[in-house]
């Protein structure tokens, strides 16, 4: 692949597009590690991203990688060969829609590259309830509709409305999923080459004060009980399917193996919440893939259940991932 054109082109026919060229992915994910990618463009709107998108995949046969705030990625030390497209602070639109396409509820419109803590506290402000669990989700509405993002007992899918993205290649239009398709950590985004452009939030009116009062409790439970001082990308392992009727937590798993403090180089699994792998200062990505794997040969071993990652990787083409 001719890097070098694909960026020049690039640079041509979008201007003002901010572009780097071999830029390292630890600058852009939470867990601080990964190496360069050859081409990242930060479009700062929507026909941005179009451009980007019919030049890479029509004239150069290029699929670009998605990302918004790089907290559920995990890249290979070497780097990726992709051309990345990161929804950032420029896919800002935030608005609380004229009126509400359901009795009794509002609609909140955000922009993909809009924090989810953003968002949560627009909400609040707007005094609507039903967002409150996303305020210490640190990803963007992009990365958290794709990945169907949750916690506290709730997830994006409870209240998205609509999705608007553009497929690649080739479509230059807008597509509008109206209820797409959410379960536990999935979305239908998942099985679709489309960069997420922006969603609909259906929210209830709700008391400003309880609203807040719910967020403040969620901050306090994450900052008690999540190691949020060191790198990580959150729980690294999802929720397993439920044994004997029973639901079944990764976390309890890995404490009851024993495996909190277990490290691997600047890897090590968080002695304050054995779901997270942090990396402790100088982890490389080598370190984090040997941890994960050791971690999920030591559980499946003890109690026969396997431990799927949560966290997306990528790497060099025909790069093997021993997880
Ligand atoms: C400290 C910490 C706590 C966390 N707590 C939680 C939690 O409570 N609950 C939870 O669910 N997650 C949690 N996470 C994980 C993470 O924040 C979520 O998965 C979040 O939704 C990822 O958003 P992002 O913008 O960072 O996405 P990225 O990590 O950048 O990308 C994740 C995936 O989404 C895709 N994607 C991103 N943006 C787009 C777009 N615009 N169009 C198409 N595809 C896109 C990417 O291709 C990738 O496959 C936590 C992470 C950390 C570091």
């Amino acid at each position: 692949m001719d890097w070098n054109a694909l960026y020049d082109r690039l640079r041509a026919q979008t201007p003002g597009l901010e572009l780097r060229r071999e830029e390292p992915m630890s600058r852009h994910t939470s867990f601080r590690v990964g190496g360069p990618v050859p081409i990242m463009a930060l479009p700062k709107n929507e026909a941005e991203v179009q451009q980007v998108l019919s030049v890479a995949a029509l004239e150069f046969g290029v699929k670009p990688f998605f990302m918004g705030r790089g907290t559920n990625l995990l890249v290979s030390d070497a780097g990726a060969g992709l051309l990345v497209v990161k929804a950032y602070d420029g896919l800002n639109r935030l608005e609380l829609l004229p009126q509400g396409e359901q009795p009794g509820r509002s609609t909140i419109l955000a922009g993909s590259g809009v924090s989810l803590a953003r968002l949560a506290n627009f909400a609040l402000e707007c005094g609507l309830t039903g967002l409150e669990f996303a305020q210490g989700i640190p990803g963007s509405v992009g990365g958290g509709v794709y990945m169907n993002a949750g916690a506290y007992g709730g997830e994006l899918g409870q209240v998205i409305s609509s999705v608007s993205s553009v497929s690649c290649p080739s479509e230059e239009f807008v597509r509008e999923f109206v209820n797409p398709q959410f379960s536990y950590r999935r979305s239908q985004f998942q099985e679709q080459d489309d960069f997420i452009l922006r969603a609909c939030f259906s929210l209830e009116p709700g008391d400003p004060a309880e609203i807040k009062a719910k967020m403040d409790d969620f901050a306090q439970r994450r900052r008690e009980k999540q190691p949020l001082e060191y790198p990580s990308a959150g729980s690294t392992f999802k929720r397993p399917a439920p044994v004997d009727g029973r639901p079944v937590y990764a976390a309890a798993l890995i404490d009851q193996c024993g495996l909190k403090g277990l490290t691997v180089g600047g890897a090590q699994v968080s002695g304050k919440h054995a779901g997270f792998v942090i990396n402790r200062g100088g982890a490389t990505c080598k370190d984090i893939v040997e941890l994960i794997a050791q971690v999920r040969e030591r559980v499946f071993r003890a109690t026969g259940v396997t431990l799927e990652p949560e966290v997306r990787w990528l790497g060099m083409e025909g790069e093997e991932w021993n997880f």
